[in-house]
């Protein structure tokens, strides 16, 4: 199982599956990625079985954007499946969000949101996330990242996670607890993933994610690392060897 991110001037795709290649060894049951394009349109591709099967249904398809999130799912809630194979999406179709860990009070929030009309396509855990960021985003939260933290504190479990929405395609907002995320550093871009490998053939520094921080990614600007009270967190980047 698996995160990679990526935001800047490259294009996303090549860059997502390369490194969903190197986060193979962690073990997976599908995976999928998510892009959103010059037009601001947010396309998702999921398969399950290996990234060869992912590039393969993506063949022909719309892989354009330079701001992306892409995931290697081993699956703890729902079984392997497309529909349970992340990104997942918000069932207003602006958020797709990806996730490694286990969201423990998923049922209670899942029936919540059910009661206010929310409709699930997926078995899994973590499709709760993104629809409670979406009722938090559509009722009067300003930002994405203010939403992020509201539905992380109404979180029970385990989680890496990263977001994109497609009204807002300069940004990636990160967070994790319990489960790793590492943000790279490059020239004007960021990589994010579950460990360094998948960026260390770009760039050669990292910050390490600790638990409880939500990073938010702007292509072109410095990296904001918050807690979820919207405290400021200190960081400082570390020099990887790069191959
Ligand atoms: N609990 C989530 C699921 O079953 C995420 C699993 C993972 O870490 O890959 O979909």
């Amino acid at each position: 199982c698996g995160i990679v991110g990526y935001i800047g001037r490259r294009k996303a795709y090549p860059v997502l599956i390369d490194g969903l290649r190197r986060l193979e060894y962690r073990g997976y049951d599908s995976a999928g990625v998510a892009l959103i394009n010059e037009k601001g349109e947010l396309n998702v591709y999921k398969s399950v079985g290996k990234v060869a099967d992912l590039e393969r249904e993506t063949e022909g398809k719309d892989v354009s954007g330079h701001v992306g999130i892409a995931h290697t799912r081993w699956a703890t809630h729902g079984e392997p499946s497309t529909a349970n194979a992340h990104p997942h999406c918000s069932c207003h179709g602006n958020l797709a969000l990806v996730h490694n860990g286990i969201i423990e009070n998923y049922a209670t929030l899942k029936e919540k949101l059910c009661a206010k009309g929310y409709v699930f396509k997926s078995n899994t855990d973590t499709e709760v996330l993104v629809q409670l960021i979406d009722y938090i985003q559509t009722h009067g939260a300003p930002d994405l990242l203010t939403a992020v933290q509201l539905a992380l504190r109404e979180v029970v479990g385990a989680y890496a996670i990263a977001v994109i929405d497609r009204n807002r395609p300069d940004e990636i907002v990160a967070a994790r607890k319990s489960s790793p995320l590492v943000v790279g550093i490059g020239e004007g871009e960021y990589f994010l993933a579950s460990d360094a490998t998948p960026m260390v053939s770009y760039i050669n520094k990292v910050v390490y994610l600790k638990d409880g921080e939500i990073a938010v990614l702007r292509a072109g600007e410095i990296l904001k690392i918050v807690d979820l009270n919207n405290v400021e967190c200190a960081h400082e980047a570390q020099t990887v060897a790069m191959n």
